[in-house]
């Protein structure tokens, strides 16, 4: 029997949300619930120095505003500690990790990791922890079920990658792959700015013998300049006065066709609208319509 569909959306504490993680929320929640699938959330509040205060609450808040609902209980990943510490014993115990002194300064050269310390054994002194890119592994291919056949091989592309900082924290790649395979994860529906770390994600379940979920890289969110919206370019929170717009103006950028008429609708119409009209195949892989502005959903 096929597993139920089990969907994900897993943004950081870094900041509110803003129209590019509403996209990611949208896209995943009704891919999942179009296939009578569940859909959780889960927090990554792995990096603390990163956080802003509030920044959780505020997130929850938002969703519930924009009519999200979840299946269960949100999960938090600053407590999925000991598991991530299992799985990188398990790793241990297969040789594939070491420890890294390379420092910011003699690792700039290249972005692929030269293995330098790949013979070093077992080290007190504070270092990261990477991943041994195994040489003789086969280049890790996987369809993205809209951004079509993807390849690259670990060891030219990426070479070993860090799953452990200095300062004790786990890797995003380690926690999210724990993650996605303890819940059960069917398919992931994410922003189109991760594909480029799949490839290390696929290639550390099959270090941890767990199954690889399906994928699905939605188009990437950017502003007037072509940069991505985030933290960073100082995307603007979503304005959760006149969550309707948004709503609406999100299932546009995903391609979908919701009547002018409904964008000053009442939020459960254009959900409403959505469930009934929701087309995967109608989503670009790239952003479409044109740049994301502030203008474009203004009420
Ligand atoms: N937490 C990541 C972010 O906010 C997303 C991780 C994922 O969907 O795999 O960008
Ligand atoms: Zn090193």
């Amino acid at each position: 029997m096929k597993p139920c569909y089990r969907g994900r959306f897993a943004p950081s504490p870094t900041g509110p949300l803003h129209f590019g993680s509403l996209v990611a929320a949208v896209g995943s929640y009704l891919v999942a619930i179009t296939q009578k699938g569940e859909w959780h959330l889960r927090i990554e509040d792995l990096d603390p120095p990163r956080e802003l205060p509030g920044a959780t609450d505020a997130i929850l808040r938002a969703l519930d505003t924009f009519g999200f609902a979840w299946h269960g209980e949100v999960i938090y990943q600053s407590q999925r500690y000991p598991a991530y510490r299992a799985a990188l014993e398990q790793l241990q115990k297969q040789g594939l990790t070491f420890p890294c002194h390379c420092t910011r300064k003699n690792l700039s050269a290249s972005p692929i990791y030269s293995g330098h310390c790949r013979h070093q054994a077992n080290s007190s002194v504070p270092h990261t922890t990477r991943l041994r890119a195994r040489d003789e592994a086969p280049t890790i291919q996987f369809n993205d079920r809209l951004q079509g056949l993807q390849r690259q091989n670990i060891a030219e592309e990426v070479g070993d990658f860090i799953i452990q900082r200095a300062d004790g924290l786990f890797a995003y790649q380690l926690a999210v792959v724990v993650d996605d395979a303890e819940l059960g994860i069917t398919e992931v529906v994410r922003g189109g700015d991760l594909l480029t770390v799949t490839g290390r994600q696929i290639y550390l379940q099959q270090q941890l013998n767990v199954t690889t979920p399906d994928y699905c890289h939605l188009p990437v969110v950017t502003n007037r300049a072509g940069d991505k919206l985030s933290k960073q370019t100082f995307a603007q929170p979503l304005d959760t006065d006149h969550p309707a717009p948004q709503l609406w103006y999100a299932l546009l950028f995903l391609g979908q066709a919701p009547p002018a008429a409904l964008r000053k609708d009442s939020l459960s119409e254009i959900w409403q609208w959505a469930k009934e009209n929701w087309r995967i195949e109608a989503v670009p892989t790239h952003p479409s319509p044109a740049p994301f502005d502030r203008k474009s959903i203004e009420h």
